[in-house]
């Protein structure tokens, strides 16, 4: 029995619902690792930097016997795949993949947060999470449904089933 971590998908590039829907199976096929769920995919406008397309996201989860490192690891490899670059914080991308939760773990390295430190501010990932488990709590903030009920429903729309 591996441990069911979930993570958040998001590209605004290069016909982003594609990159999506394609990153869903790459994510399945990830050694040690299995999809067990993936939201609906929602359409948001960017963060920070406004003057670029808007995003499509969704969460997935999925049962790994990878470690937190390793999964970041293939998670990486995959943004790579999709010709990720980094240019600047809150840039336009190809692909975008966090690591939301992995099990009950928390972690704090620079390089590795667990749960996501910002997860509980946006919409375009507290609303497909909650769609996929709608009991989940996100430590140390609480039940996924008063996270979703604090925040603007206005910037994150779901445009598929
Ligand atoms: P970004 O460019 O926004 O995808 O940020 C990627 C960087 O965030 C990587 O260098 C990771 O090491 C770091 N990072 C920290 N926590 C996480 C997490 N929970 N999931 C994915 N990347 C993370």
């Amino acid at each position: 029995m591996g441990i069911l971590a979930y993570i958040a998908v998001g590209s605004n590039l290069a016909n982003p619902l594609n990159q999506v829907t394609t990153a869903f199976n790459e994510i399945g096929n990830m050694p040690k690792s299995k999809l067990i769920k993936k939201s609906s995919c929602y359409s948001s406008s960017p963060l920070g930097y406004k003057d670029q397309p808007d995003f499509v996201n969704a969460v997935v989860s999925i049962e790994t016997e990878l470690s937190p490192h390793e999964l970041l690891l293939e998670l990486q490899m995959i943004e790579s795949s999709h010709k990720r670059e980094r240019s600047f914080p809150n840039a336009p991308r190809t692909l975008d993949l966090d690591i939301l939760l992995y099990g009950d773990l928390r972690i704090d390295e620079p390089k590795l947060t667990i749960p996501h430190p910002r997860m509980h501010e946006r919409t375009f990932v507290i609303f497909p999470l909650q769609e996929i488990n709608e009991n989940i709590s996100v430590p140390p903030f609480g039940d996924i449904a008063k996270i979703a009920k604090g925040l603007d429903p206005e910037n994150t729309k779901r445009i598929t089933l």
